[in-house]
């Protein structure tokens, strides 16, 4: 049937969404057609806001490169009450709220689309669709041109708030009609003072100037509620509001866009009905606080177009497309029920300050605002199929295939074993290390982010984890030299302070080591080299699980990372097995010192594993290298990752005190 399709999938919708999603398929090499009833783009600005997932989704897609630098938009708010979200996700590469008009982010993710060769048709009207066993066919309306029909295995509506598609293919819209409705409007020629969500007897008003000399207003009055059907509203309707509750006089403005908003609160409840999905304000519908609404249809996409990609061209089946629903359906509801909280505190009338001063007075405490800034942002999403995970093929890599390696082995799925958890992965800017940052963060765990000098791979690590939903921060701090470990727990507390209002370690993962790849003969190590490898490897790690243990709870995690040299004999690496040996023996007397507090201690012994430095990019070492394990392959760094992570679970409650070898049968022999 694929022969007699004229594409894969029809988009509908070229705003924000309907691009986004359309460039998320072409960069996975789905055919594409993006249909656009506007025959130019929309010169409003309705949102404005990017929020901290956002900006990681996009800059890993190289889009955030094209908007160039945004400045920052302003400190953020919950209901109205002041939430710094910069200082509340503090540590996320992108912490706080970033300004781009709307009009922009199309702009370019239109360049961005065209540049992946993708065909938008604008003035493409969608009027009518039939579904077949094995496609969709839609029925176009061209402007001067005869109608024609177009046939795709999927169809998406990404056609906003009043969905055609919705409505053409059968979708509920489930929620609550609006009770309180905002009056909107670009205004040249006022002169008001700019303020920000301010409370007055009458109502509630924000105005804000532009550089441009615009100057946006919104304005509520209270106890107004909103008529059914009301469209745009007139400038006078929009005057006598404003009059109403500043007392000011803007009547001799000139409007340049009036628009009006409301509380209304709806979403369908699959966004999955056979071959027809629906992303973004198609897919629910709300009212437009803090930019979530954007943020939220953006991420719907980007979500929709991994998993499109591994069903039409990756061979996954329909399961991946109900991923879609089980992953955005429950953030959707999420976010709907966080903006209806606060568009009542917002818009409320006086009978809502007693709330309005009990959430205030919440919103004191550190932890409150951490999560509330978390959900805000997007930090606090869990995606079950992660998207870099459906993107990825499958199958058994040959040694020193470096591409393949981690697709075959970045699939284990979260299982949120580890919410509310928190982790300290040392030396987790690279290797083994960022691997099991990684993977702990998607359990759900909350990561400190260790390393020692090279902070652009620590920050490269929390970006993963951000963008893949998790949360991270982190934390630099040398081992081996004189107050390391004090040095490291001071950041570390700090760290943890400011996101979790405490200061609880769950899980530690004595992972940073000095290694010495080629090895040195044992007549020629020297007595500072050999003082280095003990205060890194084995020192360091003694301190830190010493330090560790009045912050771990109950139910405590420690895993040491030895290394399957010592089980075998290497003499070039014989100072550098030594540590490793001591670093064993430090999981076998904690784990005995530990257990009446139900803390477990183990090792985990890699072979030898790619941790992405040269040597693992050279076939012929690889080679070589791969025949010592019994599966003939070097290890991957999340081979080593996902048995940590095992042993940080509630799973692994009866093992401590344990030597795993985790080198793929490396110590078996020949
Ligand atoms: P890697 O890629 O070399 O990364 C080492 C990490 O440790 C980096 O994050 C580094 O931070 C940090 N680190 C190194 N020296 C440090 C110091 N003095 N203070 C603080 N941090 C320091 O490591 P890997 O190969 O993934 O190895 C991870 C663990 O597995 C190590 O314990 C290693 O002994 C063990 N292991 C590895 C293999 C293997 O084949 N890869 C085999 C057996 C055992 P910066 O990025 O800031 O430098």
């Amino acid at each position: 049937m694929d022969g007699a399709l004229d594409t894969d999938v029809i988009v509908v919708g070229a705003g924000p969404v309907g691009l986004t999603l359309t460039g998320e398929l072409r960069t996975g090499g789905v055919r594409t057609v993006t249909l656009e009833r506007l025959t130019a783009p929309t010169t409003e600005s309705r949102a404005s806001i990017l929020h901290a997932r956002t900006m990681a989704l996009l800059a890993e897609r190289g889009v955030l490169d094209r908007l160039g630098p945004l400045p920052g938009g302003g400190s953020g708010h919950f209901g109205g009450i002041r939430l710094d979200l910069a200082a509340a996700t503090s540590g996320h590469p992108f912490a706080g709220q970033w300004e781009c008009p709307q009009t922009r982010v199309e702009a370019v993710l239109q360049e961005w689309v065209t540049d992946l060769g993708a065909e938008v048709r604008r003035g493409h009207a969608v009027t009518g669709l039939t579904r077949h066993t094995d496609w969709v066919e839609v029925d176009v309306r061209v402007p001067g041109g005869r109608p024609c029909r177009l046939r795709a295995a999927y169809l998406v509506g990404c056609d906003g708030e009043r969905s055609t598609v919705r409505r053409l293919a059968g979708y509920d819209l489930a929620g609550v009609d609006a009770t309180r409705q905002m009056l909107r409007a670009d205004v040249t020629g006022v002169d008001i003072p700019d303020r920000r969500l301010q409370r007055l007897p009458n109502g509630v008003v924000t105005a804000y100037r532009r550089a441009d000399g615009t100057t946006r207003l919104m304005v509520r009055r209270h106890g107004r509620h909103p008529r059914a059907g009301a469209g745009v509203p007139d400038f006078a309707e929009v005057v006598t509001a404003w009059a109403e509750v500043t007392g000011e006089d803007i009547g001799h403005g000139v409007p340049r866009w009036l628009n009006r908003f409301d509380d209304t609160s709806r979403q369908v409840s699959r966004y999955r009905l056979g071959r027809i999905l629906l992303a973004g304000d198609a897919a629910h519908v709300q009212m437009p606080i803090g930019g979530q609404a954007l943020n939220l249809g953006l991420q719907d996409a980007i979500n929709l177009g991994g998993k499109l990609t591994a069903r039409v061209t990756g061979g996954a089946g329909d399961e991946v497309l109900d991923s879609y629903h089980d992953d955005r359906h429950p953030v959707g509801t999420r976010v709907l029920t966080n903006i209806r909280a606060q568009a009542l505190l917002l818009f409320g009338g006086p009978e809502t300050d007693a709330l309005r001063d009990t959430v205030a007075e919440l919103m004191g405490i550190d932890a409150v605002r951490s999560h509330l800034a978390r959900m805000i942002s997007g930090l606090d999403i869990q995606e079950t199929t992660p998207v870099s995970d459906v993107r990825t093929g499958s199958g058994t890599p040959a040694p020193g295939d470096r591409t393949n390696r981690s697709a075959s082995t970045d699939r284990s799925s979260t299982m949120d074993r580890l919410n509310g958890k928190t982790a300290l992965v040392t030396g987790s800017s690279r290797g083994i290390g960022r691997a099991t940052a990684q993977r702990l963060a998607r359990e759900g765990a909350l990561v400190a982010v260790h390393y020692a000098a090279n902070e652009d791979a620590a920050l490269e690590t929390v970006t993963s984890i951000e963008s893949d939903g998790g949360w991270a921060f982190p934390v630099r701090a040398e081992l081996g030299v004189p107050g390391d470990v004090h040095n490291l727990f001071l950041a570390l507390e700090e760290g943890l302070k400011e996101r979790t209002g405490d200061t609880t370690l769950d899980i530690v993962v004595n992972n940073a080591a000095e290694t010495a790849p080629a090895g040195v003969p044992p007549e020629d190590i020297t007595p500072e080299q050999f003082d280095r490898y003990f205060a890194v490897n084995a020192r360091a790690p003694f301190f830190i699980v010493q330090r560790a243990s009045s912050l771990l709870p109950q139910g405590g995690r420690i895993i040491n990372i030895s290394s399957g040299l010592t089980r075998c004999a290497n003499p070039d690496q014989a100072v550098y097995a030594m540590t490793k040996g001591a670093i064993e023996q430090i999981s076998l007397h904690f784990a005995r010192h530990l257990a009446p507090r139900g803390i477990t201690v183990n090792t985990v012994a890699p072979g030898i594993t790619d941790n992405g430095s040269a040597v693992f990019g050279m076939p012929e070492v690889v080679e070589q290298m791969a025949r010592l394990s019994a599966f003939n392959r070097v290890g991957d760094a999340g081979d080593v990752a996902d048995v940590v992570t095992f042993l940080a679970t509630d799973e692994a409650r009866w093992i401590t005190g344990a030597f795993i070898d985790a080198s793929g049968g490396t110590l078996l022999g020949q």
